[in-house]
């Protein structure tokens, strides 16, 4: 028989097994035509036959299977006509038949082979969901793999070293990637380098030893009418037994060359009658580990799958389904691993997604009802008392300072514990805001703790709090009391047995303070700064320290708001949105490396009008070592050369934190002109004189951190500039130095690096407690906000989740949301 009629006869076949749903050919039967032309033409078959096949096939797509069937028959007979060697059984009428084309292995497990052997084929018949459904046993996610029909305690052993123990498990064994091999073409049409799907006949095959037996491989050369290809695998010689030559194969992979002919090395490949899971359609590619094959683990999922996932109970309630339009879960599930097309595996992903996206909130809601629910002692006062602790302060407060301690008071004087996210850019004033806090629990008797990143920071809030609470509240400044890594045991047990009786009224420090085993008298307020940098443990270590005591959190980390209620969702949020009155946006410019020079004299010129600045150097984040060297190295050549005549200062991560806070202390007393330092400066310091931020190399820096850099600067009434040095020339026109010019707004900035960088920067380790996404991205704006309109209306609903259609939602939260309570904040 020719060629191309045999071809067009598999196709044929193939399509009669799966009944008619043109699913023979990825894409439709249809995509077969121009390949099968050409070839069809190169073998004289009458120019009337080939119309015949084209105008049948054409349209193949848009039929019913019923006239599928019809339109294949009458073509088959036509064909029979001119070659009556034509099979006459060929086709089968699609409703006749209830039972599988293919008949179902009775028990794959007995035949399982060792993983790598490709002996196993054939693993199941067809999934045909709607029929098999009906007898369908309940599928436990939770079963051990070895209660799965078609895996043995072997595969089972072997899954287990992928980690994969239950049916959930493996399930949610999620492809790494796809491959493309969609791509149908003839060999005379192959070009170098393409990833191609070919299907050919084997015309000889053989098994070469070389490298003295130390390598065997096996030789085939494939032809389909236009042309053959030379096919080698490396090391499997099984193969040779398996494709012997007369055998209709279909192989995918990369077109290689080897003096001057096309070849292809190692190739999936497939027999053609077989449905094709490894070739000529989007093929999955698992994580794998030693001892597993890519291609063994295919076959295994694709049994599974097509066994279990259409009777996959579907989670979500069909309300949500319809309303956010998202496909069924267990056809995401089949989607996800064996995509019919890019678009189905598209609508498969979202699905997946906005699962995790909507447990995710309803977790977090969750959190802020149980939150809702404990009781505290009530710290509220007077409004005479915000009156006069606003007169007090150096400047008047901004409307949105206003607000935000309308929230706050509102928040401590009710019995329920405040849990406020209180979220400013760098510079608008959070901290009197905080102190403002501070003394309504003081006020009423309360003690405050204040927890802050660094020590440089800490030291920086206790004298702010030092010269606003003491003369407001009446108290002594010493009730005020710092504690960090390096304060003197001694002192430690004083400021232990001071807050413990309470004669300690406010205590700042870092971590040092939850490390310490100090007790409250009665804490009535944790306040924690710049919150990404704090883990979730930390934070609920602080919390400890009280009774259900009031919590402020404060980050300058601009994020946009439906992401921040979606991680922030169980608390609170105000939200800084304007800057003290007379701040002039800090002027920035990235200049290129050789302009350094320029950079320097502008730097000598601010200095010489009473200004300080900061040079951040050098930008390697690798390591604190190099960067501490790089910094000490820097350090000395421009206090010896550059800025002989003023005086410069060096701080880096690995000094001692007395030696960091003395010369923090040194730069904001003005007894410092210019601060070389590495990025622990980065956060908080407040030093309204410095007026320009040079950064080096800082191409090397996100968006975020720049961000919090320039804010150093620009605090007090002098116009500030920040001067961003990339270390390669070209570097210059980098994206987000382009981004750092064109606006001082962090929001805006905070939703480029969002897209460019992902949320790590800027959510910390807030995320360590949470649901794992995988599927779902912290970008992803759109499905957040699609996750969290659902997760509302089900919340407002049915808080609780008691209803019997929520009941697997609410079970799957259980399972996902592991956090113990008041884990998160
Ligand atoms: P951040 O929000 O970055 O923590 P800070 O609380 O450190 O900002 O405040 C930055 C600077 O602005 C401080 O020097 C502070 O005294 C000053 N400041 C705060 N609020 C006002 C205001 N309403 N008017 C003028 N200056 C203010
Ligand atoms: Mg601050």
């Amino acid at each position: 028989m020719n060629n191309a009629l045999e071809k067009l006869s598999k196709y044929l076949k193939l399509e009669s097994d799966r009944r008619y749903d043109n699913r023979a050919v990825l894409g439709g039967l249809q995509r077969m035509l121009e390949p099968w032309q050409e070839e069809a033409r190169k073998e004289q078959l009458p120019e009337s036959l080939i119309d015949l096949v084209t105008s049948r096939l054409r349209d193949y797509g848009r039929l019913s299977p019923s006239s599928r069937y019809e339109a294949l028959r009458g073509l088959w007979t036509r064909l029979r006509e001119n070659y009556p060697d034509l099979p006459s059984d060929l086709l089968r009428a699609p409703s006749t038949d209830p039972e599988p084309a293919v008949p179902p292995q009775s028990s794959p497990a007995t035949a399982e082979p060792p993983p790598g052997d490709a002996a196993i084929l054939e693993p199941e018949a067809e999934p045909r969901a709607p029929r098999a459904a009906v007898k369908a046993p309940p599928v436990e996610l939770s079963a051990p793999l070895t209660e799965i029909q078609g895996i043995g305690p072997k595969s089972a052993k072997t899954l287990a070293k992928l980690g994969l123990q239950t049916l959930g498990d493996l399930l949610w064994h999620l492809p790494r990637r796809y491959d493309d091999y969609t791509q149908l073409e003839t060999i005379n049409r192959l070009w170098y380098g393409q990833e191609v799907t070919v299907i050919g006949t084997i015309e000889a095959i053989q098994v070469r030893e070389v490298r003295n037996g130390r390598m065997k491989l096996t030789e085939a050369t494939v032809s389909d009418g236009t042309g053959s290809l030379k096919i080698t695998w490396f090391n499997q010689p099984w193969i040779a037994r398996r494709l012997k030559p007369g055998r209709a194969v279909v192989l995918s992979g990369k077109v290689d060359q080897y003096l001057g002919h096309l070849t292809m090395n190692n190739p999936e490949w497939e027999p053609l009658e077989r449905r094709q899971l490894h070739t000529n359609r989007i093929v999955p590619v698992y994580p794998l580990t030693a001892g597993v094959s890519g291609k063994w683990l295919r076959r295994v999922m694709h049994s599974v799958v097509a066994r279990t996932a259409p009777h996959l109970p579907d989670p979500l309630p069909d309300s949500i389904r319809r309303s956010a339009e998202l496909v069924p879960l267990s056809l995401a599930i089949q989607q996800i691993h064996f995509p019919d097309s890019w678009e189905r595996l598209r609508e498969a992903q979202h699905r997946l997604a906005f699962d995790e996206m909507l447990m995710l909130q309803l977790g977090v809601m969750r959190q802020k009802r149980e939150w809702e629910a404990l009781q505290t002692e009530p710290l509220p006062v007077e409004d005479a008392w915000i009156t006069s602790f606003k007169e007090r302060l150096p400047f008047a407060l901004t409307g949105a300072q206003e607000k935000a301690l309308r929230d706050i008071r509102a928040d401590m004087s009710s019995p329920r514990p405040m849990n406020r996210l209180l979220q400013g850019d760098v510079g608008s004033g959070k901290t009197v805001v905080a102190a403002a806090a501070a003394g309504m629990a003081i006020t009423n008797g309360a003690q405050a703790a204040f927890m802050a990143p660094t020590s440089i920071l800490a030291e920086q809030h206790l004298q702010t709090l030092r010269g606003l609470l003491p003369s407001i509240l009446e108290i002594p400044v010493e009730s005020i009391q710092l504690l960090i890594g390096a304060t003197p045991e001694a002192e430690k047990a004083r400021i232990r047995e001071g807050l413990d009786s309470g004669d300690i009224k406010v205590v700042v420090g870092t971590h040092a303070l939850i490390e310490d085993p100090v007790t409250f008298h009665r804490l009535g307020l944790a306040v924690i700064d710049e919150q990404h940098r704090f883990g979730v443990h930390q934070r609920a270590a602080l919390r400890a320290k009280g009774t259900n005591p009031n919590l402020l959190v404060m980050t300058a980390t601009p994020i946009p708001r439906s992401l921040a209620l979606t991680v922030y969702g169980d608390l609170d949020l105000t939200l800084l949105d304007e800057m003290p009155p007379g701040r002039k946006p800090v002027e920035t410019q990235a200049l290129h490396p050789r302009e350094r020079l320029r950079a320097y004299s502008f730097i000598t010129s601010q200095l010489e009008q009473g200004r300080q600045a900061f040079i951040i150097f050098p930008l390697v984040e690798e390591s604190d070592k190099l960067d501490a060297r790089a910094a000490v190295d820097e350090h000395r050549e421009l206090q010896e050369t550059i800025f002989s005549r003023f005086r410069v200062g060096l701080l880096h991560g690995r000094m001692k934190p007395e030696e960091k806070e003395q010369v923090m202390r040194q730069f904001r007393a003005g007894e410092i002109d210019v601060l070389v330092s590495t990025s622990v400066v980065e956060v908080g310091v407040d030093v309204p004189n410095a007026t320009v931020m040079l950064v080096e190399g800082a191409n090397r820096f996100g968006l975020a951190q720049l961000h919090q850099f320039r804010g150093r600067v620009g605090r007090g009434q002098a116009q500030s500039y920040c001067l961003l040095i990339p270390d390669t020339e070209d570097a210059t026109d980098n994206a987000r130095l382009q981004a750092m010019q064109s606006t001082n707004d962090g929001f805006q900035l905070a939703e480029m690096d969002l897209s460019q960088r992902g949320p790590g920067d800027f959510l910390g380790t807030r995320q360590s407690g949470f649901v794992q996404l995988r599927m779902a991205q912290l970008t992803d704006l759109q499905l957040i906000e699609k996750a969290r309109r659902e997760a509302r209306r089900l919340f407002d609903q049915d808080p609780e989740l008691h209803m019997p259609e929520h009941r697997l939602l609410a079970e799957e939260l259980e399972r996902l949301w592991t956090i113990e309570k008041g884990e998160i904040s």
